[in-house]
C-alpha cells in the first residue's frame, strides 16, 4: 500500500474508525441507524448514489447483506480492514428487512433493489 498524505493507511485505524463496527463486530444499533438515517456504515456521513454493500459470495447470491450501506470508497476501506474476500455490489436503492420472529436469520439485513452493473 502506498501511503498518501492525509489518508489513513493503517489497518488498525481503519477498523477502529468504522462507524458501524466495533473491533470488527457489527453494532446492531449503528446498523439500524445507518438504515433509517441513510448514513454510511464506514464513515457515518450521509449516503449518496451509488450505494455499496459488501458481503460474502453467499450474501451476494441471496442479495441480502448484513453489513450496512456504504459509500463505494468506504466499501473498499471496509473490505481492506475486515475481510478482503468480501464482494461489493452497487445499487441505487435498498430495502431494510427486519427479521420475523420465526426467521432462520435473526439479524436485520439489507436487500439492494436496483443493482448497478
Ligand atoms: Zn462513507
Amino acid at each position: 500500500m502506498v501511503p498518501v498524505a492525509g489518508v489513513r493507511t493503517g489497518v488498525t485505524d481503519l477498523v477502529t474508525d468504522l462507524f458501524a463496527w466495533d473491533e470488527g463486530v457489527l453494532l446492531r444499533r449503528k446498523v439500524t441507524q445507518c438504515a433509517l438515517s441513510r448514513v454510511c456504515g464506514g464513515c457515518g456521513t450521509p449516503l449518496g448514489r451509488p450505494i455499496a454493500f459488501v458481503g460474502s459470495a453467499d450474501e451476494v447470491a441471496r442479495n441480502e447483506f448484513h453489513a450496512p450501506p456504504l459509500h463505494a470508497t468506504c466499501a473498499d476501506d471496509v473490505r481492506r480492514a475486515l475481510e478482503p474476500s468480501w464482494e461489493v455490489v452497487l445499487t441505487s436503492g435498498f430495502e431494510f428487512v427486519r427479521p420475523a420472529s420465526d426467521d432462520l436469520d435473526p439479524l436485520a439485513r439489507f436487500q439492494p433493489n436496483s443493482l448497478i452493473g
